[in-house]
This record gives C-alpha cells, sequence and structure tokens, in this order.
C-alpha cells in the first residue's frame, strides 16, 4: 500500500489488541533475542471479538510474521513472504470464507460449508511450498455448518504438524466446544473510544471532528471505522437511514408494512446493508435512552443531538427500552430463521409512535 519504508517496521500494522500482539510475538522465532527461547507457535488458534474488532487483522499480521524470512518478531516488509502476504497471493497461506449456495463469499448469511472442509483437509496434510508453515486464516467459524467443523475437527486433532489454522468466530458459544477446546483462545475486547480516534487521526482518513464521531459510532469496531473513514458515501447513508427511522416513526401501519417488504428484498440482494442498518437504529435507541438519563456526553450519534432529544421528550422510556430490545431480538432471529418477512413485519409495526410531536 504504501511505498517500502527504510527501516523496518517497529510493531504489527494492528490498532490495538497489544497483549495478544506480544502474546503471539513471543511464539515467534528471533535471530535478535535468542535468549526469549522459543516455544514456538500453537497448531490452531481461535480469535473471538465482535465483528470487525480486528480479528483478521491480526491473524493475517500473525500470519506474516510466521512466513516472513527476515527472523524478527515483526514482519519485515521487504522480504519476498512478506510482499506476497501483502498482496494476498502468499501459496502457503489460505483464506476460507463462508459463501451462499452460489459459492460467492457471504459474510452474513453465508456458511462455512464441506465442501471447502474437504480442500482444507488436503491441501493441510501436504508440505509448505516455501516457508516453514502452511497457514489456514478460517474467517467466521461461527457461521461453518455441522460437517464443515467435524470434518477440520480431524485436522484439530491430529494436525500435521507444519499446519497451523488460525479460526475467527464473533461468539465461542456458535463455535462446537470440541474445537474451541483445541485452540489456544485469543477475546479481543472492543478498542476504547480515544484509540479508535487517535488511529483514525494517524491514518490521515478523518479530521478531528470526523474521528471523533466515527470513534462514538464504531462501539471499538476499528475496522467499521476505517471503512467509514475511507467510504465517505456511507456517511450518507447513515444520515439516509437515520432519517428513515424518522419517517417510520410517523409512518402509519401500511407504509410501515411496505417498508417491511422492501426491506425483504433488499436482504436478499445485500444483507450486510440491512444488518448494518438494524445496527445503527440499535445505537440511535441506546442515544435516546442516555438523552433521556441526562448523559449527552455519551452518545454515538452525537451529530443529531437536537433530534435525540426531540425523541426523549416525546417518547417514554419503557417505549424505547422495548425498541431496543425488539431491535435485538429481530437481529437475532434474522441470523437465524427462515421468515424474515415476519420477523421484519414484527419489528416496523412494534416501532413506537411519534404522533405526540405533532404540534
Ligand atoms: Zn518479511
Amino acid at each position: 500500500m504504501n511505498a517500502a519504508p527504510a527501516s523496518p517496521p517497529k510493531t504489527w500494522p494492528v490498532y490495538g489488541h497489544t497483549w495478544a500482539v506480544h502474546l503471539l510475538q513471543q511464539t515467534l522465532t528471533t535471530e535478535a533475542a535468542p535468549s526469549l527461547r522459543r516455544v514456538g507457535p500453537s497448531h490452531a488458534y481461535l480469535f473471538l471479538g465482535i465483528q470487525q474488532v480486528g480479528k483478521t487483522t491480526l491473524a493475517r499480521a500473525f500470519a506474516t510474521a510466521l512466513l516472513c524470512t527476515a527472523g524478527r518478531t515483526t514482519p519485515c516488509g521487504h522480504c519476498r513472504a512478506c510482499m506476497l502476504m501483502a498482496r494476498g497471493s502468499h501459496p502457503d497461506f489460505h483464506l476460507v470464507q463462508p459463501t451462499n449456495k452460489d459459492g460467492a463469499v457471504d459474510r452474513d448469511g453465508g456458511e462455512l460449508r464441506a465442501e471447502r472442509a474437504n480442500d482444507l483437509v488436503h491441501d493441510a496434510a501436504l508440505r509448505p511450498l516455501e516457508g516453514q508453515w502452511r497457514i489456514f486464516l478460517i474467517q467466521d467459524m461461527h457461521l461453518a455448518n455441522a460437517s464443515f467443523s467435524n470434518k477440520i475437527l480431524k485436522t484439530l486433532e491430529e494436525p500435521p504438524p507444519q499446519t497451523i489454522l488460525l479460526l475467527t468466530a464473533t461468539d465461542r458459544k456458535r463455535v462446537l466446544p470440541t474445537i474451541a477446546s483445541r485452540c489456544q483462545v485469543l477475546e479481543l475486547r472492543p478498542l476504547d473510544r480515544p484509540t479508535v480516534a487517535q488511529a483514525l487521526l494517524a491514518s490521515g482518513q478523518a479530521n478531528a471532528e470526523e474521528a471523533d464521531l466515527l470513534a462514538r459510532l464504531a462501539n471499538g469496531r476499528m475496522g467499521w471505522a476505517l471503512e467509514q473513514a475511507q467510504h465517505p458515501e456511507r456517511r450518507s447513508e447513515r444520515l439516509t437511514q437515520l432519517a428513515t427511522l424518522r419517517r417510520l416513526l410517523d409512518a402509519n401501519r401500511i407504509d410501515r408494512l411496505d417498508f417491511a417488504a422492501s426491506l425483504v428484498s433488499k436482504r436478499e440482494r445485500d444483507n450486510r446493508e440491512l444488518f448494518g442498518m438494524l445496527g445503527l437504529w440499535t445505537t440511535w435507541w441506546r442515544d435516546v435512552m442516555l438523552v433521556q438519563a441526562g448523559c449527552d456526553d455519551a452518545v454515538s450519534n452525537a451529530d443529531q443531538l437536537d433530534e435525540l432529544h426531540r425523541q426523549a421528550a416525546v417518547l417514554d422510556s419503557r417505549q424505547v427500552r422495548a425498541a431496543l430490545q425488539t431491535l435485538q431480538q429481530i437481529d437475532g432471529y434474522l441470523h437465524h430463521t427462515v421468515n424474515a418477512r415476519l420477523a421484519l413485519e414484527v419489528l416496523m409495526l412494534k416501532l413506537p409512535k411519534m404522533e405526540g410531536s405533532r404540534s
């Protein structure tokens, strides 16, 4: 991405999660510090944490450090292995992602499927082509179907000597216990607001005001904040989604059901946008509650204080709490249930009404 620096980088390209970086560094061979006798990497790691908190970024950085040939605990950025990793074409690094039925990557509604596990088990038994390790990064293990899990369990039980599996998942409860117990587990917590804001500023992709707002909205998800900073059009998308919510609060039953129907067809095309909107609405209701409690400083949607105050004054706190609970319930249903239409209709009909606001 950037031009090669004159001196090697001093840290991993990871924001926050310092303890995890240190822990992983201790497993690396280093010529510079022979006193640090290496224990060597485990054959499997499970990175846990909410979406876009940095699990894949950390796992990739670890893979690069393992494959880097410079013999340091930080990837050098210059060697052939580092270059290939940066281009995403190292022959000993394999990315395994959930897909939809047509085989396209789908990290919201897709699955890790048996066919992919067959390839993985086969490839994992082969020796590395270039480096010391053959590394598999399996994203979203919580989306693995039963046969995928059972197949890779074999590889975890009898790991080929030069194979390392890096798994990510949002929730340990959604990973087969027999799998989690065979991995070293690293649980990444959401980053605090100042860390996210400083990282955005340092990246040069946001000014101080934008960095503050994005850090508030990010809820500790560095990846989300960076993505928003890199795509300014997402910000107008957010304002549109908030305007939609505002409109729905005034809308009648028929309009709300129409909107639910439009969401159902949207879901078929783009899951991510729908879940993004539900996530945004969740932060919105939390903010209304915070304003009702007199905690204006803590809100995420800091650029919308006037509207938050208007709604906080009109709606009573039980309505707001109920709206938040419904959203969380529906979000859960949409990840599991087949009847999306029913779930979305319930969501729309249960939204509070703002009629009282009309003067
Ligand atoms: Zn290197």
